[in-house]
């Protein structure tokens, strides 16, 4: 349904911003840094970043010292300076941004990541010592910093992973735009580099259970598959082709941005009428992924602007890309014979007890395309497939605190999304690194009892 108004954006699609610093505006940037003698934005970093001493590093021009410093607590610097709300985080809690003018924190750690990798300025070296083996299923965030920081310590460590290569979301959610694939696989080999073996294309549960690692010889299991399932929209026409889950949509534009589909197989063409449902940041992603495929994007949200889930940064360059937003619209069906042809909504208003209530007033849209993107929660292939493995009434796997992270079958544990429901990579990176210590716990502890013949 191509319109000769709409604008061929599709060459967008492989293009993304050259937004880093050059090492002369990097410099300078880390020289403006007060170095407090306590550094609040080190305390925004969930990961808990030794920022002031990278930056004063960097100030130096030590572009190496200053990246071995990030690595102490990263193993995905490059992904965190560019994805991570910085602005919620390290740089909304730094002393200048209370003057309006903060450091920009994450992309001095992206230039120092990115410098670090173009002039190999630093090799990770694997520890020569072997405590253990562990089996690390899902490659994203959770199970990336599971396995890089375990091989640090000295852990041999296998990554069972389903999809064709390792990263979850930071390779098959999050758009080229916003993170370049090349970043995230060189993050990757610098975790293969400490000797992580990845093993792709298994899907746990299915292909192999969780007993028969367990009968392979491994010392603990890390599940950190993240939430496979997303959230359906059960109202009249939701099985109408047309209708997509917003997760596959920006899956099918990775494949074939790396040529692992063809490009007709994406599921939104030029000059496609697409509405996607949810403004969290997912919404965000699919809208400006479905314009720089050359289609007009409307997001409908079924309350305002104030209580939508997407950081402002995301929600403003949403609307300078060209996205339109419906406030308070809650879906009552989808509309259309054989194929979608739009969608009907009901008018909601928010009372002065800010409780919201429907109108009865109905209003339609036309769309080729609707987008859902409206939650994800895990799947049970994993749970379903071996015992022992409680989850909460919402799929959530339960998790201990000592050691930190195990399930309720013991030396299995469990981190990131799959655990504490969707939240950002480095929720699911400071969580995972609480579990690694867990995990060397645990298998410190059953080592010295078979030493002692327990
Ligand atoms: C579109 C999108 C955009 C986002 N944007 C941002 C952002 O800008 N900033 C931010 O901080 N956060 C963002 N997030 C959230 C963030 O990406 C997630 O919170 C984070 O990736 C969770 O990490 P995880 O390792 O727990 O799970 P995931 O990244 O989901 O990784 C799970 C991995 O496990 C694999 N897997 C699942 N089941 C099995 C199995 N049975 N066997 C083998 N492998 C399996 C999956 O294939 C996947 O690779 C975004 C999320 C989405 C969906
Ligand atoms: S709070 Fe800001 S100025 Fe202070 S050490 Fe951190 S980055 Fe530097």
């Amino acid at each position: 349904m191509a319109d000769k108004n709409v604008q061929d954006n599709s060459r967008l699609f492989f293009e993304g911003p050259d937004d880093s610093l050059s090492p002369r505006e990097a410099i300078a940037e880390a020289k403006r840094c007060l170095n407090c003698k306590t550094p609040s934005c080190r305390t925004g970093c969930p990961i808990e970043n030794e920022i002031p001493q990278f930056i004063a590093a960097l100030a130096k021009g030590n572009v190496g010292e200053a990246s071995s410093i990030i690595a102490r607590r990263s193993n995905l610097p490059a992904v965190c300076g560019r994805v991570c709300p910085h602005e919620h985080q390290c740089e909304g809690a730094c002393v200048l941004a209370k003057k309006g003018k903060g450091i920009r924190i994450g992309k001095l750690e992206q230039f120092v990541a990115d410098f670090d990798a173009e002039m190999e300025l630093t090799t990770p070296i694997p520890p020569s010592t072997f405590i253990g083996r562990v089996a690390v299923i899902g490659s994203g965030p959770a199970g990336l910093t599971v396995a890089g920081d375990l091989a640090k310590m000295g852990y041999s460590v296998v990554v069972f992973e389903n999809q064709t290569e390792p990263g979850g979301v930071l390779m098959y959610g999050i758009p080229d735009f916003r993170l370049k694939k090349d970043v995230v696989r060189r993050e990757i080999r610098r975790i293969e580099r400490l000797g992580v073996k990845f093993n792709n294309e298994i899907l746990v549960g299915p292909d192999i259970t969780i007993d028969e690692l367990f009968a392979d010889g491994y010392d603990a299991i890390f599940i950190g598959t993240g939430t496979a399932l997303p959230r359906t929209l059960d109202v009249p026409g939701k099985d109408l082709p047309g209708v997509l889950q917003a997760t596959y949509f920006l899956q099918m534009v990775a494949l074939a941005r790396s040529g692992q589909v063809d490009r007709k197989e994406v599921p939104v063409q030029l000059g496609d009428n697409v509405i996607v449902i949810g403004a969290g940041n997912v919404g965000m992603d699919a809208a400006r992924t479905a314009i720089r495929l050359g289609a007009r994007a409307t997001i409908v949200y079924h309350r305002t602007e104030k209580e939508m889930t997407a950081l402002p940064s995301e929600y403003q360059q949403a609307r300078e890309e060209g996205v339109e937003f419906v406030w308070l619209a809650s879906t009552r069906q989808f509309l259309g014979k054989d194929k979608l042809t739009g969608l009907e909504y009901e008018v909601m208003e928010i009372s002065s007890s800010q409780t919201l209530t429907g109108t009865g007033r109905r209003e339609q849209l036309k769309a080729d395309k609707v987008i859902l993107a409206i939650g994800q929660r895990p799947a049970a292939r994993i749970v379903s497939t071996t015992r022992g493995i409680q989850v909460n009434d919402k799929g959530y796997v339960i998790t201990k605190d000592r050691p930190y992270g195990m399930t309720t079958r013991r030396g299995v544990f469990a981190g990131g999304d799959v655990v504490h429901e969707p939240a950002t990579v480095v929720l699911a990176m400071k969580e995972a690194k609480k579990v690694a210590q867990g995990i060397a716990m645990y298998i410190e502890a059953k080592k010295l009892l078979e030493d002692c013949g327990v």
